[in-house]
């Protein structure tokens, strides 16, 4: 397949466009290189045969009908966003132009591309989505693909308010849409604002690791890779209109994830002094969601599709992969906000 790929210079982006790449398919990736996206992210694959890339903005409705018609892509998958909920509450506009009026421009660019290909009935329009758009769960439960939307951030709101575009185009249009809400990522390339390279850099620089809250906040986290098999996997092979939960089946509270993150780092670049003493708790992110996990059950079995790398695993190769590329993450550290506490109301 060639695939335009939005958003291929972020984190999970560049982890679709090299895994899609592996497997043998095209790729444009498409993205306005915003301060979370790197180009080097994709520096493996970028020389290679079969890689184009265009910088652009999905709000430009005129480009986009360009891309597509200079492209002619076999389907689409759609991961540019604004994604950090911090700065989302310092600025909420940005997220609604990009995550909202975005992707209805693309949407709109996808259906005129697809009618005047006569409804190819193999054209997909995959809409890469977050399970934070189900809100807040409490001690027990699990978020299914019936689970209503009560999105609680402004990162969160924009993100649900695309999926439900996307949705009304399917059914209104019948343009062939598929949605996957995930949880949690990380790994290798992970925008050092996130929570686990803060860990990580500012464990390695002896600064406070800062812990929202008490630290009970629980998230189920994915590797990133095992994310873009997912996704790969829901484009070629799930059904038309249908929504996938994707997860990792690895529920952590923050304070213990920061805690096994510490002791890896005692073992791979032991210090003076443990690195759990520089943890720090601080003022929680206003409407913080308590809980997010997720069922998984249909991706895999209905798909064949489950994690392969378990929370322990993930979290040694991402600590090894941080330690071996300083030069990445130290010129993402110069850029604007990184480092700074965001998100205070
Ligand atoms: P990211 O911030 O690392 O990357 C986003 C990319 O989109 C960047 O390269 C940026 O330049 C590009 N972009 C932003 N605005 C754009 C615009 N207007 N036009 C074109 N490109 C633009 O994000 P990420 O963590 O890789 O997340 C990718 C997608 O996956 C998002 O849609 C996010 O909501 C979703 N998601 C993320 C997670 C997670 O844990 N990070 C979990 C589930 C779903």
């Amino acid at each position: 397949m060639k695939i335009l790929v939005t958003g291929g210079a972020g984190f999970i982006g560049s982890a679709v466009v090299r895994r899609a790449m592996a497997q043998g398919h095209e790729v444009v990736n498409l993205d306005a290189l915003t301060y979370a996206a790197c180009l080097d992210n994709v520096a493996d694959v970028a020389a290679l045969h079969g890689y184009i890339f265009e910088k652009a903005d999905i709000r430009d409705a005129a480009t986009l009908a360009r891309i597509f018609a200079d492209h002619a892509p076999d389907a689409v998958l759609h991961l540019a966003a604004e994604s950090h909920v911090d700065r989302s509450i310092d600025g909420p506009g940005a997220f609604i132009d990009t995550n909202v009026t975005g992707t209805y421009h693309l949407l709109e660019a996808a259906r005129a591309y697809w009618l005047r290909k006569d409804r190819c009935e193999t054209f997909r329009f995959h809409h890469v989505s977050t399970d934070e758009v189900f809100g807040s769960l409490g001690a027990e439960g699990l978020f299914t693909e019936e689970t209503a939307y009560a999105p609680n951030s402004p990162y969160s709101a924009s993100k649900a308010a695309s999926d439900h575009l996307v949705r009304a185009w399917g059914e209104t249009y019948g343009l062939p849409v598929l949605l996957s809400n995930c949880s949690n990522n990380y790994g290798p390339y992970h925008f050092p604002e996130k929570l686990i390279p803060v860990v990580i850099l500012n464990a390695l620089a002896s600064k406070p690791i800062p812990i929202y809250g008490a630290g009970e906040n629980v998230r189920d986290w994915l590797y990133v890779e095992d994310h873009a098999e997912a996704l790969l996997t829901v484009l070629q092979k799930g059904t038309v209109g249908r929504s996938y939960n994707i997860g990792g089946n690895a529920e952590a509270r923050n304070i213990d994830l920061v805690r096994m993150i510490c002791s890896l780092l005692d073992e791979m670049r032991p210090a003076e002094h443990p690195y759990e003493k520089l943890i720090t708790y601080v003022e929680d992110r206003p409407g913080h969601d308590a809980r997010y996990a997720i069922d998984a059950s249909r991706i895999r079995d209905e798909l064949g599709w489950q994690p392969s790398v378990t929370l322990a695993e993930g979290l040694r190769r991402t600590v090894r992969w941080y330690l071996d590329n300083t030069e990445w993450w130290q010129a993402l550290q110069a850029r604007d906000g990184v480092g700074q506490r965001l998100g205070r109301v």
